[in-house]
C-alpha cells in the first residue's frame, strides 16, 4: 500500500502555499500632493499608489508586483469629492468608490451609462472599495469603466512635477497596464462633460458567470440625435477586453452617422464593430469567440440604444 500523503498544518505548509500573502512593503500616508510626486520621482516603479487596493494587493499577493512603498492618497484634498454642475459636468475624485458613484442622484440622472458600467464590476462588497480611478490607472484591457469613459469623453486630471494637466481618456491607455502618466504623476480626478442632449446609452458585458467576473467582452454604446450627421444621429461605440487597450469602433460609428438608421445599418455597424476587435486567446475565451461576441453584443447594445432614442423622440 502506498504511504498516505503527509498532512502538515504547521508553518512549513504555509510556505508551500502558492499565494502565502503580501510581500513586505512600507505603507506611507502622504501629507500632500507634492510629497506624492517627490516619492514617485524618488522611487520610480518601486512605489505604487493605493486607492481601494482591489487590484494592487491581488497583484502583490500573486507576485506580479512587489513595490517597496505603497502610497495612500485617498485622504488628500479633493480625492473623495464628487460634484456636478449643469454647465460643466461631473467631476469624480480619483478615490470615490464605485458604490458612491452609483448612488449619486446626479450620476443616475445625467450619466446612467456610468452607473451601468460601475455596477457591472465584481460585487457590491468589492465596489465599496474599488474606485473608477483605480480601474483606469490599472489599465487592464478588461476594465469595465473604460468603455463608458471613452464614449462619454472623460478627461483624466493628473498632478505631477509641473502641476496639474489633463489627459483625454482616449489618450490615457498606451498598452496592457501602461498609461500616459509620466514619472511623478498621479490621477486626482475624472471629469465628464455634459453628455449630448437626448442621448441614450447601454453597457453590455459578457463574463464567465453572472456573479461579477472580468469581461470576456464589454461593449458600451452612446447614441444621440445630431442634425449635422446625414443619418440625423451619432453613435459612439467602445469595447473592453478585445485589444491591448480599450478601443473605439470608429468605422462603425462613421457608418451610423452616414447611413439612414435601419435594422440593416445596425447589423452592418455591429459587423464593423466585431471587425475592429483585435482580441487574444486567453483563459476567459478564444480570440474567435471574442470577435463573434463583440459583434453580437454590439448588435444588441446598438438596437437597445436605437429603441431608446425612438421612444424619446
Ligand atoms: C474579486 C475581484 C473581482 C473583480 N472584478 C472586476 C470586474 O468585474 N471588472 C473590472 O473592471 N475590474 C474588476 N476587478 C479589478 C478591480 O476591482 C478594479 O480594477 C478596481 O476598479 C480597481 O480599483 P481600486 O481602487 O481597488 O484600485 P487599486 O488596486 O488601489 O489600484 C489599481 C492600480 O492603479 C494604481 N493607481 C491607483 N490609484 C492611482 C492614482 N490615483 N494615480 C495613479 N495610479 C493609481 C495602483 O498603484 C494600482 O497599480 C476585480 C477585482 C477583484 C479582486
Amino acid at each position: 500500500m502506498p504511504p498516505s500523503p503527509k498532512v502538515d498544518s504547521g508553518p512549513s505548509s504555509m510556505l508551500a502555499m502558492p499565494s502565502p500573502g503580501l510581500p513586505p512593503f512600507d505603507y506611507i500616508r502622504a501629507g500632500d500632493r507634492a510629497e506624492v510626486t517627490c516619492l514617485l520621482l524618488e522611487h520610480g516603479a518601486d512605489a505604487r499608489l493605493l486607492m481601494g487596493g482591489t487590484d494592487i494587493f491581488v497583484q502583490m499577493r500573486d507576485g506580479a508586483l512587489a513595490p517597496s512603498i505603497v502610497i495612500d492618497v485617498k485622504h488628500l484634498s479633493g480625492m473623495m469629492v464628487m460634484s456636478f454642475d449643469p454647465q460643466t459636468g461631473l467631476q469624480v475624485g480619483a478615490a470615490v468608490n464605485m458604490n458612491a458613484m452609483a448612488a449619486s442622484p446626479a450620476v443616475s440622472a445625467h450619466y446612467p451609462l456610468l452607473v451601468q458600467a460601475v455596477e457591472s464590476v465584481a460585487s457590491y462588497q468589492l465596489r465599496t472599495r474599488a474606485t473608477m480611478g483605480g480601474n483606469l490607472c490599472n489599465a487592464s484591457p478588461a476594465a469595465d469603466t473604460a468603455p463608458a469613459a471613452l464614449v462619454l469623453g472623460a478627461r483624466c486630471v493628473v498632478w505631477g512635477p509641473d502641476g496639474e494637466r489633463v489627459i483625454p481618456v482616449n489618450e490615457f491607455f498606451l498598452g496592457v497596464r501602461k498609461t500616459a502618466l509620466q514619472p511623478g504623476e498621479f490621477l486626482t480626478r475624472i471629469d465628464f462633460p455634459i453628455p449630448p442632449a437626448g442621448n441614450a446609452g447601454r453597457y453590455l458585458k459578457l463574463g464567465r458567470n453572472a456573479g461579477g467576473d472580468l469581461a470576456i467582452v464589454g461593449v458600451s454604446v452612446l447614441g444621440y440625435p445630431d442634425d449635422s450627421a446625414a443619418s440625423g444621429y451619432r453613435f459612439r461605440i467602445a469595447m473592453a477586453s478585445v485589444a491591448p487597450t480599450p478601443i473605439r469602433a470608429y468605422a462603425a460609428e462613421m457608418l451610423l452617422a452616414e447611413q439612414p438608421i435601419s435594422d440593416n445599418t445596425l447589423a452592418h455597424a455591429a459587423r464593423a464593430t466585431g471587425e475592429a476587435a483585435r482580441p487574444i486567446d486567453d483563459l476567459r475565451g478564444s480570440a474567435r469567440y471574442r470577435k463573434a461576441m463583440a459583434r453580437n453584443l454590439s448588435q444588441r447594445a446598438l438596437t437597445d440604444v436605437w429603441v431608446q432614442l425612438q421612444e424619446e423622440r
